[in-house]
Order: C-alpha cells, then structure tokens, then sequence
C-alpha cells in the first residue's frame, strides 16, 4: 500500500545514477488550501512543492532549498521552501487568469527563477536561471542543464489531493554501460501522472525498471510546518524604523503582521513597538555616534 507524505531514495545499483521520489497528501492539502488558488495555478505551486522537497533530499547536510520567482505576469509571486529535516512550505499569488497556451514566463512575468541553497556553516549558494518551458520540469531540467549541478530530471504529477515527484541523477563515477543515462531516462519517462500519484514506490520501480538493479531505501516522513515565529516578526518591524511603525500604530491601533504561509498572526500594540525598539537599542547603543 502506498504510504502518505513521504520521501525515499533510490539507487542503480549498477551504474552511477541514483533517484528520489516523494508524494506529498496532507502537507500539501494545508499549503494547497492556505494557497487558495486553482487550475493551472494550483497545479505549478504543487509541481514547485515537489521539485524543491526532492532538492532539499539530495542535500548531504543541515540546510534548506527555496525557489523563488518574482514577476508581473498573472502569478506574480511563487516562494517554496524545504529543509533537510523534511519539513516544507510555500506560497503563491495569483492576480489575473492563466491561458491555457501561456509559458512560464508568460504566467510569470518573469525570465528567471532564483534557486538558494542554505547549508549549515556556509555562505548560502544563489542559482538565477532562465524560465523555460510550461512546467517546472521543463524549467528545472533546463536549470540542471546550464549550470554546473549534474544531470538530473524531474517528473511531477499534482491534483489538489496530492503532489508527487520522482528525480533522477547522475552522480560521478564511472560506468561500464555507457547507454545507462539514456535507457533509464527513457524507462523513467514512461510513467504517467497517475502511477506517480497512486503507486506504492516499490510497484512504481518495479514497474518501470525491472530489468534493472534498484536498491530502495527507507523512508523519511515529511510535514508543512513554518518557521516565521514573533520574533523574527519583531525583527521585520526593526527594518520599517521607529517613525513608519508609530504611524501605523497611530493610524491602526496596532501592527498586525499575517504570515503568508501559515496564516498566523502577530500583533504589536503601542507598547509591543516601544519595546521592539528599545531591545534593538540595548543591543546596538551607539548607532548615532561617529
Ligand atoms: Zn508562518
């Protein structure tokens, strides 16, 4: 039976290629509904949600995958997140309707998708590459194709139920076979959305490679979850400056922050926003002096 919300790896055994795969139900639903979009929106969100989950798998250590695309086209706004400890977010925001005929970035109003990896005590690895393609495998496999990274493909399935996303990679090392590359890209390419998002991943391999030697191994759960906390909210507060935060607190009562990704809210009354400042000021006490 298939399991819900998972993550496994894979690798040929006989040759230097390994793969991923993950299905996404309930984390995805909770990002999905907070989303609140549909069509074709819904379903580059969902493919965004898996590619960047498998990426964030492939890190060797602690860190976090983003993707990031800024535009004026009708989906303005798309920032997905994942980290090596399995947990995900992402939001998108959509402004006008998607035609069907529309490329990426068409839908995005952009040329490029930004890709930032954050690895744990190392400076973070920005990747800027063109948007190509209608769909994130398209753009992904471009990406993978004109930077330095190695080989890789993506096939993603999603329907408002579940997102689901397989990764092959070739990893250095020397191979007898040299048509290997070629004839497991091809096998892989004969999955359809529906085995991506139905099939148990053993049925899915057995499937597709069984002429191959795979070895899987286990499983990792994965959940949404955010990171924004009061803290860091206060710390955004810091960049607007005392002036701009007292005007609002003047003209609204209070500051109300709501996280795009999860939905929370934090308050800051006239007392909170002294506070905030004279915090910053203990730490910082001189900024005035020359
Ligand atoms: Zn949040």
């Amino acid at each position: 039976m298939k399991k819900l919300d998972q993550s496994h790896r894979f690798l040929f055994e006989e040759h230097p290629i390994r793969g991923q795969y993950v299905t996404l139900d309930k984390s995805w639903q909770e990002i999905a509904q907070q989303a609140g979009l549909e069509g074709r929106g819904l379903t580059l969100l969902g493919e965004a949600v898996a590619a960047v989950t498998l990426l964030a798998d492939t890190l060797k250590i602690e860190g976090s995958v983003t993707l990031q695309i800024r535009g004026t086209g009708p989906l303005g706004l798309l920032v997905v997140e994942a980290n090596s400890k399995q947990k995900i977010r992402g939001i998108a925001r959509q402004s006008s309707p998607i035609e069907e005929p529309m490329d990426l970035q068409e839908v995005f109003g952009s040329d490029h998708l930004v890709i930032t990896i954050k690895t744990k005590g190392a400076e973070p690895y920005q990747g800027i590459a063109p948007l190509r393609g209608s769909n994130f495998s398209d753009a992904l496999e471009y990406y993978f194709d004109t930077s330095e990274q190695l080989a890789t493909q993506f096939w993603l399935a999603c329907d408002r139920q579940n997102v689901s996303g397989m990764l092959i990679q070739k990893i250095p090392g020397r191979t007898k076979d040299d048509d290997a590359w070629n004839r497991v890209i091809h096998l892989a390419s004969t999955v359809t959305d529906e085995e991506l998002k139905t099939n148990s991943l053993a049925d899915l391999l057995h499937n597709l490679f069984h002429e191959e030697a795979v070895r899987l191994f286990d499983s990792r759960d994965i959940g949404f979850s955010c990171s924004c906390s009061r803290e860091r909210t206060a710390a955004m507060l810091l960049t607007l400056g005392k002036a701009e935060a007292d005007d609002i607190v003047e003209q609204e009562g209070a500051i109300s922050v709501t996280c795009e990704f999860c939905n929370a809210t934090y308050n800051f009354d006239a007392i909170d926003v002294e506070q905030v400042f004279s915090e910053r000021e203990a730490v910082t006490p001189s900024e005035t002096t020359h």
